[in-house]
C-alpha cells in the first residue's frame, strides 16, 4: 500500500477524500456496508459500515467455537510469534493508521500517533504474556506422594466490546489480551468508529490470525449488543464505555444461558486533582491543560475537578486562564491544532446541556470564543466554571469541561472523603511537595490510578497498567500482570 510509505502528512491528505469500507467481518470476508460513516471535524461521509445481522453473528460464533480449539492447543510461544507480527504491521502503518484515527474520531495527530504505539506496545506485552503462562505448566504445592500441576488455558469464545475516545489502541488491547489467552473473539468496535477497527482486524488476519479465530461484528449496541451478549456459546466479555453500559450488559449475562461469563468492564471516571499551597504552579498548570482538555477531554482518565487550596486559588486560576487562551481548537489534522472534535451530535448536545446547567449554578472562569468555533464539525470549546460542592456532579461529564473547588488547608480529609463518596475511582493528581502527602493520599483515595507531580493523569504512551475501582471498572488493569488471567480458564492435574 503506498500509503504505508509515504510522510505522516501526505498520507493524511491522500486520505481526504477516501471512501473507507467498515462492514461486519466474517471469517474473512467483509459483509455489505451501507449506513454513512462521518468525519465529526466536517461532517463529511469518509465510509459505510453496518448493523451485522442475526446470521452473520451465528456465522461468527459457530466458526469460532470450532477453531478455538486449535488456536488453544498452538500455544502461547506460536500466539506470541502472531501478535509480534501485529505489532510489526501497526507500525508499517504507523502513519496511516494514525491518519485514519484522525479522520474518523477525530483525534489529534499527535494523539493519534500515540494511540498506535500503545496498540503495538499492548500487542507486545501480551505476546510476551502469553510465552510466559500460556505453554510449560506451573508445579503446585500439594499433599505428600502426589503432584499438582496448573495449566492455564483459553475459555473459549470471547466478545470485545470497545468505545470510540481510542478506537485502535483499546480495541486491539482487548482483541489481543483475549487471542493471547487461547480465545477466539468477536469484537465488535463502536458504531462511530467501525473504519478504524476494519482496518485493524485485516492487519491481524494478515499477521496470521486465523479469519475463523477472529470476527468483526459492527453496529449499534441495540442492534447486536444483545445478541452478542445472550448467546449460549459466549464464555466471557472484555468491555470498554460507560458505566451505565457496563451494568446493563451484567444484566444479560445474568441470564444467558450456557457458561456462567466472567465480564471485564472498564468505564468512566470522575476524575480529581487535589493542589496544595506547596505545588509548582507551572506545573500544575501544565498538568491540567494536558489532563482536561487535550484529546477534548474525551479521555476516561481526564480531569474533571480541580481541587485547589484556597491561599494559591486566585493565582493558579489566573495563569490557568492565560493558558487556556493560548488553546487551538480546529482541524484535527493540522499539526497546530490542540483540541479537535467531540464526537457526535449527541455528545455535543450532551455537553451543551451540561453548560446550561454550569451557566445557572456556577461562576464562569474561562470560556472558550465561540468566535473562533469551526464552522462546521461537533466543535465544543473548553470551558472552567467554579463549583461548591461535588454534589453537582453525579455523573461523568465526556469532554472539555473543567469544575474548580477551592479548599482550605484543613479540609483536605473532607476533600478526600467527597472524591470517594463519588464512588467513581479511576485517576486522581496530587500536586504537593509535602514529604509524605502523597503516600498518605495514596492509601486513603479510592482510586485505581494515583498520579503524584506529573504533567498528566492516565496513561502517556505505550502500556501503563491502567483501570478503576467501583464505579470505573471491575479490573484486573489493562496492560498490568493480571490482566491476561481473567481470560483464561486455570486447570490443575494431580496426579498420585
Ligand atoms: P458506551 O458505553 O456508549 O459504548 C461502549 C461500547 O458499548 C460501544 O461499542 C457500544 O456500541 C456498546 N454498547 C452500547 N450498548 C450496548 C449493549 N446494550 N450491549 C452491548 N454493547 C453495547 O461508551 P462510549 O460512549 O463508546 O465511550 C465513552 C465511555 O467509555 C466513557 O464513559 C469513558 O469513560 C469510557 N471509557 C473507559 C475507559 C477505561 O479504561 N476505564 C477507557 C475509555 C473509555
Amino acid at each position: 500500500d503506498p500509503l504505508a510509505a509515504a510522510p505522516l502528512l501526505e498520507t493524511v491528505d491522500q486520505i481526504h477524500g477516501r471512501q473507507f469500507k467498515g462492514g461486519p467481518i466474517i471469517n474473512g470476508v467483509m459483509g455489505e456496508a451501507n449506513e454513512p460513516v462521518l468525519n465529526p471535524a466536517t461532517g463529511e461521509v469518509i465510509g459505510h459500515t453496518a448493523n451485522a445481522d442475526k446470521h452473520q453473528i451465528d456465522a461468527a460464533y459457530r466458526a469460532a467455537t470450532e477453531a478455538q480449539v486449535a488456536w488453544d492447543r498452538l500455544g502461547g510461544e506460536a500466539r506470541a510469534r502472531i501478535l509480534d507480527r501485529i505489532a510489526d504491521l501497526y507500525e508499517q502503518h504507523m502513519n496511516d493508521l494514525t491518519a485514519l484515527i484522525c479522520l474518523e474520531a477525530g483525534r489529534t495527530l499527535n494523539d493519534g500517533i500515540s494511540e498506535v504505539r500503545e496498540a503495538v506496545d499492548f500487542c507486545r506485552y501480551y505476546g510476551n504474556g502469553a510465552r510466559q503462562h500460556f505453554g510449560e505448566p506451573v508445579d503446585l504445592p500439594g499433599p505428600t506422594g502426589e503432584s499438582n500441576q496448573l495449566y492455564l488455558t483459553g475459555r473459549g469464545v470471547f466478545v470485545a466490546i470497545s468505545p470510540w475516545n481510542f478506537p485502535l489502541a483499546i480495541f486491539t488491547g482487548q482483541v489481543v489480551a483475549a487471542l493471547a489467552a487461547g480465545n477466539a473473539v468477536l469484537a465488535k468496535p463502536a458504531e462511530q468508529t467501525p473504519l478504524t477497527a476494519a482496518r485493524a482486524v485485516e492487519l491481524m488476519h494478515e499477521a496470521g490470525v486465523p479469519k475463523e479465530v477472529l470476527h468483526l461484528i459492527t453496529g449499534t449496541g441495540a442492534a447486536v449488543g444483545e445478541a452478542l451478549i445472550q448467546d449460549p456459546r459466549l464464555c466471557g466479555v472484555a468491555f470498554t464505555g460507560s458505566t451505565e453500559t457496563a451494568r446493563l450488559i451484567n444484566k444479560q449475562l445474568a441470564d444467558k444461558e450456557g457458561p456462567i461469563a466472567p465480564l471485564i468492564a472498564e468505564t468512566g471516571g470522575q476524575n480529581v486533582m487535589i493542589v496544595d499551597s506547596t505545588a509548582l504552579p507551572e506545573q500544575v498548570v501544565d498538568d491540567v491543560i494536558q489532563s482536561a482538555f487535550l484529546s477534548a477531554g474525551q479521555r476516561c482518565s481526564a480531569l474533571r475537578i480541580l481541587c485547589v487550596q484556597d491561599v494559591i486559588a486566585d493565582n493558579l486560576l489566573k495563569m490557568l486562564k492565560g493558558a487556556c487562551e493560548e488553546l487551538s481548537l480546529g482541524d484535527p489534522s493540522k499539526l497546530a491544532t490542540d483540541i479537535g472534535p467531540v464526537i457526535d451530535e449527541k455528545a455535543l448536545a450532551t455537553l451543551e446541556k451540561h453548560r446550561e446547567r454550569m451557566a445557572a449554578e456556577a461562576k464562569p472562569l474561562f470560556a472558550f470564543d465561540e468566535s473562533k468555533m469551526p464552522e462546521n464539525g461537533t466543535f465544543f470549546g473548553p470551558q472552567v466554571v467554579e463549583i461548591e460542592d461535588f454534589s453537582l456532579l453525579k455523573r461523568e461529564v465526556f469532554g472539555p469541561f473543567l469544575h474548580v473547588i477551592r479548599f482550605k488547608a484543613e479540609e483536605l480529609e473532607d476533600t478526600i472523603r467527597r472524591i470517594n463518596a463519588t464512588g467513581y475511582g479511576l485517576t486522581f493528581g496530587l500536586h504537593s511537595r509535602i514529604e509524605g502527602r502523597a503516600h498518605a493520599v495514596f492509601k486513603r483515595v479510592n482510586v485505581g490510578n494515583v498520579y503524584v507531580n506529573r504533567n498528566m493523569i492516565g496513561a502517556v504512551v505505550g502500556v501503563n497498567p491502567f483501570g478503576g475501582q467501583g464505579l470505573s471498572g471491575t479490573g484486573p488493569k489493562a496492560g498490568g500482570p493480571l490482566y491476561l488471567y481473567r481470560f483464561a480458564e486455570e486447570k490443575t492435574k494431580t496426579i498420585n
